[in-house]
């Protein structure tokens, strides 16, 4: 067995900062990150043995747990009749089918294999459709890693304290424009006066990068409304919120039809695949169809496609998304309680399989609330919680999610693993 330190002093020797994604590094968290060494169902194992329940879930793709064995058989069976070919497959066919399927806004989909690749080639394509630069993007939400979208940013450039990055040409992020979210007006203000030269409106439609924040439903009309008036697409990227918080994702929830969805996470079961999709008339502009240009030689991968598919099919069983919305309330519910017990200012919310936890009095609806909540007890509960053996996302600027793998007894040791944590924090 070896010791996460000495892990970590080896990984630093050959990858910055010993990660290969920034908040896995418990920069905001402090401390030494756990090194991962199984999963199985609820819980992950540490390299020093030690056993977590697990409510990070891979940042969110782990929705039936850990090393479920439908997903992990589909990914043997597929593994065997080879790793990748870069030529079109029937798998690829039913997992399109089945995505614009279950997503009535989905005429047509392709493959990629991250959710930076689907939301860098959603906003090229709505460029290329509209024949305009400009995008709208709102702050605090974290749409992936390409340039224009690396704009006061969630996620871990909210965490390490740096919310545009380094490295964006002047020129890239001027044609960004960045909005505060919920802000119905600074919406409406912004679209009279930029309409028309706006290609896209991207949002987190449920932003789980600043944390987990609700959009209101005038904020969700609104933005429907300017797109429609101004003749920007209106991208739904649902990398998080797809197939997490609910059958029909946000946009079911909204009751509202984007122009282009972005998925990834769920969709690909835990492998490297994701998706982005829309209006016909806007996907065939894609090349080999159109003169919009989007390729990839592990696009569509079998071995991604399997693990995406049989999650797919599971999570499309009646009830599922009821069962599992259960859990994440009975979680947040019993955090209240639990904080309310130690005389914590706490709030907790979720929805579907995703939920927020926040060291605030009420759940915050800005970006702005977000900053205003208390970070550094939210890395004091942190860390007492990881003692307790419960793995939570390592950073005040993150969404949590329950596995259908979670059961009442993970709940509930969680719960009392809480008030311990609460009660710690006063000492
Ligand atoms: N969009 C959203 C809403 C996300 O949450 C993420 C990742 N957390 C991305 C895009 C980028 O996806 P990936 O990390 O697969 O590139």
């Amino acid at each position: 067995m070896t010791s996460n330190q000495s892990l970590f002093e080896r990984a630093r020797q050959h990858i910055p900062g010993g990660v290969n994604s920034p908040v896995r590094a418990f920069g905001s968290v402090g401390g030494t990150p756990v090194f991962l060494a199984k999963g199985q169902g609820a819980y992950v194992w540490d390299s020093e043995g030690r056993r977590y329940v697990d409510y990070v879930g891979s940042w969110g793709p782990l929705i039936l747990g850990h090393a479920h064995p439908a997903v992990i058989e589909a990914v043997q069976q597929a593994a065997v009749n080879g790793l990748s070919f870069g030529a079109p497959t029937e798998a690829e066919i039913e997992l399109a089918d089945l995505l614009c399927a279950r997503l009535p806004s989905m005429q047509m989909v392709r493959l990629v294999s991250s959710g930076t690749e689907a939301t860098m080639s959603a906003l090229r394509l709505a460029r290329g459709y509209t024949g305009r630069d400009k995008i709208v993007k709102f702050e605090g939400c974290y749409h992936g890693h390409a340039d224009s979208l690396l704009v006061k940013a969630g996620s871990g450039l909210l965490t390490f304290g740096n919310p545009s990055s380094a490295g964006v040409p002047a020129a890239v992020a001027n044609d960004t424009i960045v909005l505060p979210y919920n802000d119905v007006e600074a919406l409406k203000a912004c679209f009279d006066a930029h309409g028309h030269e706006i290609a896209a409106l991207i949002v987190e439609p449920i932003a789980g990068n600043m944390n987990l924040v609700q959009p209101s439903p005038a904020f969700v009309a609104a933005m429907r409304g300017v797109c429609d008036q101004s003749g920007a697409l209106l991208i739904y990227d649902e990398v998080m919120t797809g197939f997490r918080v609910g059958a029909g994702c946000a946009q079911g929830l909204h009751g509202i039809t984007p122009d282009l969805t972005t998925l990834g996470k769920v969709v690909g079961g835990g492998m490297p695949l994701a998706a982005f999709g829309g209006r016909r008339e806007v996907m065939e502009k894609l090349a080999p169809l159109g003169p919009v240009y989007q390729a990839g030689t592990l696009s569509g991968n079998p071995v991604a496609v399997a693990a995406g598919l049989a999650t797919m099919k599971l999570i499309g069983e009646a009830g599922f998304f009821d069962r599992l919305a259960a859990k994440a309330t009975q979680l947040c519910a019993g955090l209240t309680e639990a904080a309310k017990a130690a005389g914590e200012t706490f709030s907790a919310q979720s929805v579907g399989g995703m939920f927020g936890v926040y060291f605030s009095a009420h759940c915050p609806d800005s970006y702005a609330d977000v900053m205003a909540s208390d970070r550094a007890r939210f890395n004091r509960f942190f860390h007492a919680m990881l003692e307790e053996g419960v793995y939570l996302a390592p950073s005040a600027f993150e969404a949590g999610f329950v596995s259908s793998a979670h059961t009442d007894d993970d709940l509930e040791s969680t719960l009392s693993a809480a008030g311990r944590a609460f009660a710690r924090l006063k000492a």
